[in-house]
């Protein structure tokens, strides 16, 4: 990789904000289970930033994210420190770098005196799954570990237990460590996700995110260990054979696991030919779309276990063994049509209907075009054969249209006159960015409030995580409810019955009860969330929060004006004037005061205002000081932690930006910890916390 810094000075912001970003995208990766962008490109973040290490070492500090393996390991989970490390690859991206790592071991090894017709490699498929080490004691599994940081991990092995095929007992009586990748075969993946989706939650981002997520969980759902599998592709330590035998290569102790009744990863080639070890990561690479699982990459390893010793070790990969890592999936395929999606705020967001087509571990039918503009620019029409990655791995889109392979049947799309839900004419309008639901410019929008689409997507937003969060109650299930009849609003959530649940497809009486449940305690989710759940545009977590904390509560909001309003700190014109035009809709009064009737708690009680009032006033120890609450904290509710904070003067707000002093974080953190992580706002756990506010 070149780069294109002269001197160390101009390398180190680049350097710093490689590290931030990695360190962000890592913690969504290892920590969440949920990343938003591709491997490959994180991949090639890391490999700038090594790069830059290697050009300029003075810029190598010890605690860069290139000397890290993995994520660390939860407090969720008793921690086992691992016998043997489990370490990490060295990445090559490209045939020359492969062949001349095969050149370099090589020629150390035979400066070291081995004979060159001993020398061999391993080629094997790199399952895109997570590493565990399997101990077992006289011949019976004892521990699952996942690899955590390297030499820390998380003690699974209540969840390991229920993966089908891991041996519970081996043939003989043996003290054995192995290591294997645990994957979620494609087909299991896809069923899983449907069923996340019938019972309305949050589906899983690719078969790796699933498995991590499930093995990484600490109730996790039956069926979901059932789908996982593994590929044990290491010896680790103990004893393979019970007559004490010592193994001296890596393919025979690959055999031997294979005859103790482990999923083996199956060498592809063993060779000391830099030809055929670049012919067979090649083929794997051209098998890749066939398998059931995914697998990212090839691993080519030197096979003589006294020859590994030779070479030795980095400080997190070997320097026997490297990882080929093949490019981003993409296919061609054709736009069979174009839909138009109508969002909560009406604006219209245009998806390629495509022709079926596996990638990345999916079958992907549709992907967004974004909106008019794009598929202008891109030329994209309808019958176009284009090209599809997965942006993140995880988002389908359309890169390119290929004109070449048009044959005159393909049109030109064109927005229509009229929302296709509810008929109204459209509006276009060119500053949207804000409300995160159409995109940049190009928006083309329904006006209508009455419009059904727009309704739909309201009363999704209503019962989400971030707004009054009632769990099970996802798209799936909001549409079904609507096609019964049994929801037009959000008020019609709190009078459903649990027959009428369980009446819908796919829900039984235990989940409809959950819902129940659920729906019950979200009553109690507060004014901030209320408001936020109205989807009021330009209103977001932050500012409603910043409203209810001025004014006490939702029905005070009737009557005000936007200058009364945008007295709030931080609160825009346009967003005062958004809220004032919602609480003059006639709409607006009645869906309150049902709410109300049905218990949903809309204002902040005498008590709870008078604190606030108190905390306005008190000059304190954290007086000035912005703090965001994420996770849940062991010692006392969210609540009462915001109390205490506002008892000192703090302040507590819904988002993170780049004024917010602290993050707290508790177990579970959300996506507020990682946003923390990304803007250096500094975070604390609630030893930290305690300490702060001097408990
Ligand atoms: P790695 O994926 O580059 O390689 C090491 C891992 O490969 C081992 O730990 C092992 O678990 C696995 N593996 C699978 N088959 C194997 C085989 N046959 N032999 C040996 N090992 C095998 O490194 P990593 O440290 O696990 O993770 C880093 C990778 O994770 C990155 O390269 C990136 O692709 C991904 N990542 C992505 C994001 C993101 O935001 N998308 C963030 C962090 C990490």
């Amino acid at each position: 990789m070149e780069l294109k810094f002269n001197t160390a000075a101009e390398a180190r912001v680049r350097r710093d904000e490689l590290a931030r970003l990695i360190r962000y995208h890592s913690n969504l990766y290892y920590n969440g289970d949920a990343p938003v962008i591709s491997d490959y490109e994180y991949d090639m973040m890391f490999e700038e930033l090594k790069t830059i290490e290697r050009t300029f070492p003075e810029l190598d500090l010890p605690d860069s994210p290139t000397h890290r393996v993995g994520g660390a390991a939860s407090e969720k989970f008793e921690k086992v420190r691992h016998a043997v490390p489990l370490g990490s690859l060295t990445d090559v991206f490209d045939e020359e770098s492969l062949i001349s790592f095969v050149d370099r071991a090589k020629e150390q090894l035979l400066e070291a005196g081995y004979p060159r017709e001993e020398i061999k490699f391993t080629v094997e498929p790199k399952i895109d799954g997570l590493s565990v080490a399997l101990t077992y004691e006289g011949g019976r599994l004892t521990l699952g570990a996942t690899r955590g940081d390297g030499q820390v991990g998380e003690n699974v092995t209540e969840n390991v237990l229920r993966i089908p095929s891991i041996p519970r007992a081996l043939p003989d009586k043996l003290d054995l460590t192995v290591r294997g990748e645990v994957y979620m075969p494609r087909e299991k993946f896809e069923k899983m996700n449907e069923i996340k989706e019938a019972a309305g939650e949050k589906l899983w981002a690719n078969p790796r995110n699933a498995a991590a997520g499930s093995l990484r969980r600490l109730h996790s759902a039956e069926d979901a260990l059932r789908s996982l599998d593994i590929f044990v592709f290491n010896y680790q330590t103990g004893d393979l054979w019970e007559d004490g035998h010592a193994p001296t290569a890596h393919s025979e102790t690959i055999a031997r696991i294979g005859e103790l009744g482990f999923p083996n990863i199956g060498i592809a080639a063993l060779t000391g030919d830099g030809e055929e070890i670049v012919r067979a990561v090649r083929s794997i690479g051209e098998r890749r779309d066939g398998l059931p699982y995914d697998i990212d990459g090839a691993v080519v390893k030197v096979d003589s276990l006294e020859m590994r010793r030779t070479l030795g070790e980095g400080t997190s990969t070997p320097k026997w063994a490297v990882a080929f890592k093949f490019p981003p999936e993409q296919k061609k395929t054709k736009i069979v049509d174009v839909e138009i999606q109508v969002g909560r705020t009406g604006v219209l967001t245009p998806t390629a209907v495509l022709e079926p087509v596996r990638l990345a571990g999916t079958t992907v039918s549709r992907a967004t075009l974004h909106n008019i503009d794009i598929i202008r620019s891109k030329d994209i029409r309808i019958g176009d054969t284009v090209i599809v990655q997965k942006a993140g791995d995880i988002i389908p889109e359309v890169t390119a249209s290929v004109p070449s392979e048009r044959t005159g049947a393909e049109r030109i799309f064109s927005f229509p006159d009229r929302c296709p839900s509810c008929g109204e004419t459209l509006v276009r309008d060119d500053f949207d960015e804000e409300d995160g639901d159409g995109g940049e410019g190009g928006a083309v929008r329904c006006i209508n409030p009455l419009c059904p689409a727009q309704r739909e997507r309201r009363i999704i937003h209503f019962a989400s995580r971030d707004a009054m969060n009632i769990e099970g109650m996802g798209p799936a299930v909001v549409r079904l409810l609507i096609e019964e009849g049994y929801v037009r609003d959000a008020a019609d959530i709190y009078s459903l019955r649990a027959e009428q649940i369980a009446s819908l497809p796919r829900m039984g009486d235990k989940s409809a009860q959950n819902l129940i449940d659920a729906i019950e305690r979200s009553k109690t989710a507060g004014p901030a969330r209320l408001l936020y759940a109205f989807g009021i545009r330009h209103t977001g977590e932050s500012a409603s929060e910043a409203v209810i904390a001025e004014f006490g509560g939702i029905t005070r909001l009737f009557g005000k004006t936007a200058e009364e309003i945008a007295r709030v700190r931080d609160l825009g014109e346009v967003t005062s004037a958004k809220i004032v035009e919602f609480f003059s809709l006639p709409e607006t009064a009645v869906l309150v005061d049902r709410l109300r009737a049905q218990g949903v708690v809309t204002d902040l009680s005498e008590e709870e205002i008078a604190r606030l009032e108190e905390s306005k006033t008190a000059v304190g120890a954290l007086t000035g000081s912005t703090f965001v609450l994420t996770g849940t904290l062991s010692t006392m509710t969210r609540d009462e932690a915001s109390a205490k904070i506002a008892a000192l003067g703090g302040k507590v707000t819904g988002s993170v930006s780049k004024k917010t002093s602290y993050v707290v974080a508790g177990e579970a953190p959300g996506s507020k910890l990682t946003k923390a992580e990304a803007l250096g706002v500094p975070v604390l756990g609630e030893t930290e916390f305690l300490k702060l506010i001097g408990e």
